[in-house]
């Protein structure tokens, strides 16, 4: 079969003819609906050097990916052949304290394993064919079409947990701003509309991200400029925002989050966007919390799917056959993706 793989660092992915995995004892075959291109995926293959994640190439790209279970390895129950099933992403050792509660997105052997999930050091899902190593990592769609919830396992799945663990300021009356409304963000406005009664301000440096934003629920936008952090705190209503959550993470965009996070307020910077912010003691609002987050859990994976069935949230793709998945990724690095890319193979 065909397979989008990553074969060196700092080197764009290619298209390969690999052979078709057979499932091993414990494992899953799932034959791939839709596997949806992350901008982490060209952090991975234009940006990071060698050495700064604990990864062997090659393997296939895409770590979004639903569809159907083809085949059962030796040993595994509780599954059926032709089930849809989306695939929880992050792949843990199953039995830290982290695992145990669901949250192998932060499992503590990460680094001994080598692995940090489905196309992130092993074989994910731009392919036709992909192993799942343990029937615990699928969680059933219902009649959820896998084209459409390949985004929710990590474009939705990332923003409703850095959603979640901030809900408790997201009371009425105050102000959330989504920075960066692309395929993460475009989720964010979407999950915040549905679960909290929030001002939502969403920035972007692109136009059609901006009409996008306001097309999905966020009462107010603001192009990203110089002056961007004025425009931003007249529509938080002068006081600042409760919580900041940061889909770009450079220098610029976290900047902006401080300069619009109210005291007790959070910045989560959730982009990978290599940049870093000087903390200091009048540099940052009193109490304003800073932190990173990583993916979601397994129990938000099944709540994100719970919303999507109820029609509360809906990823808005642009598909791309396997064969021209090189071009998913080139329309994602120009800027021109709206909504998320989502490869079809
Ligand atoms: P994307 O390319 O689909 O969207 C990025 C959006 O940010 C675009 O709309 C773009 O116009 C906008 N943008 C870029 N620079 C900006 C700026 N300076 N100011 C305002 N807006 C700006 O990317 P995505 O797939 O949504 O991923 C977003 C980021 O989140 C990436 O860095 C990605 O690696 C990261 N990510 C992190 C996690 C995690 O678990 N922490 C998970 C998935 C993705
Ligand atoms: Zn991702
Ligand atoms: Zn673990």
């Amino acid at each position: 079969m065909q397979a989008l793989q990553m074969t060196a660092w700092q080197h764009e992915a290619e298209l390969r003819e690999v052979p078709n995995p057979e499932p091993g004892p414990g494992e899953v075959l799932v034959r791939i609906g839709g596997a949806g291109a992350c901008h982490s995926d060209l952090h991975l293959t234009d940006e990071f050097p060698p050495g700064l994640l604990p990864l062997s190439l090659p393997f296939t790209l895409g770590h979004e990916n639903a569809g159907w279970v083809e085949a059962l390895g030796p040993g595994v129950q509780g599954v059926e052949v032709g089930e849809p099933v989306a695939i929880y992403g992050p792949w843990g050792c199953g039995r830290c304290r982290t695992c145990l509660l669901g949250m192998e997105d932060y499992c503590e052997h990460q680094g001994e394993i080598g692995v940090m999930g489905a196309g992130l050091g092993r074989d994910g899902g731009m392919a036709p064919l992909m192993i799942v190593p343990n029937p615990r990592h699928l969680v059933s769609l219902g009649n959820l079409d896998p084209v459409q919830a390949a985004p929710l396992t990590d474009a939705a799945l990332t923003p409703y947990h850095a959603v979640k663990r901030s809900l408790d300021l997201l009371v009425p009356g105050s102000t959330v701003v989504v920075i960066g409304v692309g395929g993460l963000g475009h989720m964010a406005v979407q999950i915040l509309q549905a679960l909290c009664p929030a001002t939502i301000v969403a920035v972007d440096q692109r136009e059609e991200s901006l009409v996008l934003a306001k097309e999905l629920g966020a009462h107010h936008v603001v192009q990203s400029s110089p002056d961007a952090a004025a425009a931003v705190r007249e529509a938080c209503g002068g006081q600042g925002a409760a919580v900041v959550l940061d889909f770009v993470g450079t220098d610029a965009t976290m900047a902006l989050g401080v300069a619009v996070v109210r005291p007790l307020g959070h910045l989560t910077i959730v982009g990978i966007g290599g940049g870093s912010l000087p903390v200091s003691f009048f540099g940052v609002p009193y109490e304003a919390s800073i932190a990173t987050t990583y993916w979601g859990t397994l129990p938000e994976l099944v709540e994100v799917l719970a919303l999507a069935r109820a029609g509360r949230i809906e990823a808005r793709v642009q598909t791309y056959p396997l064969a021209r998945a090189a071009e998913a990724y080139a329309d994602l690095r120009s800027g021109s993706v709206r909504g998320r890319a989502v490869v079809v193979p």
